[in-house]
């Protein structure tokens, strides 16, 4: 991507359009020669050949292609610009993985309007909130959007068992207990479930997952505590790498190498973590060098790592931040690099690496089903759910109490509405009668 590119994503894409008109027609795009042809595709009233954007759902992915997708970059401190961590990679046979799932990511996951059941696995290196804290809305959000299965989760142990991923799950699970008793019976319950792997920390570069032709392997990360851990994901001769957060590492030093894409975070910079976050000098430098990866120390290890790609991430991306990252970087490091902000999304395959970002529609519904939907489980699903919970049957409906509530002077309108399905889809629907 050369320099007018960068600058032009990130504007609005009405804004990109009309520049890239206007630039069209006085002095070329991207250095070439403007032809006959040029000047056609750039009319108002041609499409474009050349996308500089990428639109989700648009492209297919050849056999051998690996798209990867930022779908938060930023901090534990939450922000509408950016999400917190949260990558997927899409493969070219189909396969889809997350691997983080940071606060407000699972919004970002939801434009690009991928059937759920394609989002079903999780890979979490670490379990601060910054990289997992969304995962409640995928699990909840994502059954109610056309999961039908449960949602798989790998990630790692802890030094101790109150300090693992199973652990966590387990709790995030009782948390959403009412949650889930209220949708019980009431909908097609299968993507309620969470499936719960958690691996050693300690293991070296580890298999995790092995299926389809992907290896997704864990390494230990030295990140806050014992815990956190790195993740490479091998497909058809590419390699993507990706750290989660850590100090700079041994295993990664050994385990990233020969990346053809490398996520490594790159916290902000010290001076910014006093002017803007509002750290005492001694915080930013422990927390900005000893815990993370410094920008400095980030360009040290990706000339080490030498991948096709390097990835910078975990810091916040503004107009008067970036040139700063940058500036540290390349002090260290000279080699292709991506300064990541959510919805980048790279295309790698074993001849090329291009990276656009994507254009979304913010304003989705679920998108489409992979198999017809169940009707509501009913009393059958409450009784299971009783049996798995403990919570009695009982409580998994209206006290008389509160049904007794009910205002009756709506009950003629909204017979009204299954009358109306009744006669729109040719079927009965029968309304619910209640015992007075
Ligand atoms: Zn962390
Ligand atoms: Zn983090």
């Amino acid at each position: 991507m050369n320099a007018a590119r960068k600058i032009f994503v990130g504007a609005s894409l009405a804004g990109v359009a009309a520049i890239i008109y206007l630039w069209g027609h006085t002095d070329g795009m991207n250095g070439r020669e403007l032809s006959g042809q040029a000047r056609a595709q750039h009319s108002p009233v041609e499409p474009a050949a050349d996308r500089d954007v990428y639109y989700p759902n648009t492209e297919a992915l050849a056999e051998d292609e690996m798209r990867v997708i930022a779908c938060g970059t930023g901090m534990p401190t939450t922000r509408a610009a950016q999400a917190a961590a949260c990558f997927l990679v899409e493969l070219g046979n189909g396969d889809k993985f997350i691997f983080d799932i940071g606060s407000g990511s699972a919004e970002r996951l939801s434009s690009l309007q991928i059937p759920y059941n394609y989002l079903d696995k999780v890979f979490i290196g670490h379990l601060h909130a910054d990289h997992f804290g969304s995962l409640g809305e995928l699990f909840i959000g994502g059954a109610l959007m056309g999961r039908q299965k449960p949602l798989r989760i790998w990630g790692p142990s802890g030094p101790v068992p109150e300090l693992g991923t199973a652990y966590s799950v387990q709790k995030l699970r009782e948390m959403y207990t009412w949650d889930l008793a209220g949708r019980v019976g009431l909908t097609d319950a299968r993507g309620y479930f969470i499936e719960v792997n958690e691996f050693d920390y300690k293991a070296e570069n580890a298999v995790v997952y092995e299926h389809n032709g992907v290896t997704v392997r864990s390494f230990p990360a030295i990140h806050s505590l014992d815990g956190p851990v790195s993740f490479s994901l091998e497909w058809n001769g590419l390699k993507f790498v990706f750290g989660s957060d850590t100090y700079p590492n041994k295993w990664f030093m050994q385990y990233a190498q020969d990346a053809d894409i490398a996520i490594h975070e790159c916290f902000v910079a010290v001076p910014d973590l006093v002017s803007k976050m509002r750290f005492t000098p001694e915080q930013a430098l422990l927390v900005g060098t000893q815990i993370h990866t410094a920008p400095e120390a980030f360009g040290k290890v990706m000339s080490q790592i030498q991948p096709r790609i390097a990835v910078a991430y975990h810091f916040f991306k503004d107009f008067d931040t970036t040139a700063g990252v940058n500036d540290r970087i390349r002090t260290t490091y000279d080699g292709p690099l991506s300064l990541a902000e959510d919805f980048m999304v790279w295309n790698v395959t074993k001849d090329d690496i291009t990276v656009r970002m994507a254009v979304v529609e913010e304003h989705t519904w679920a998108p489409p089903l992979s198999g017809p939907a169940l009707p509501p489980g009913g009393d059958s699903d409450r009784m299971k759910f009783s049996e798995n919970t403990g919570v009695p049957m009982e409580a998994l409906l209206y006290s008389d109490f509160i049904g007794g509530g009910r205002w009756g002077e709506v009950d003629e309108v909204l017979r009204g509405v299954y009358q109306e399905a009744s006669d729109v889809l040719g079927r009965e629907f029968p309304y619910p009668e209640r015992e007075e």
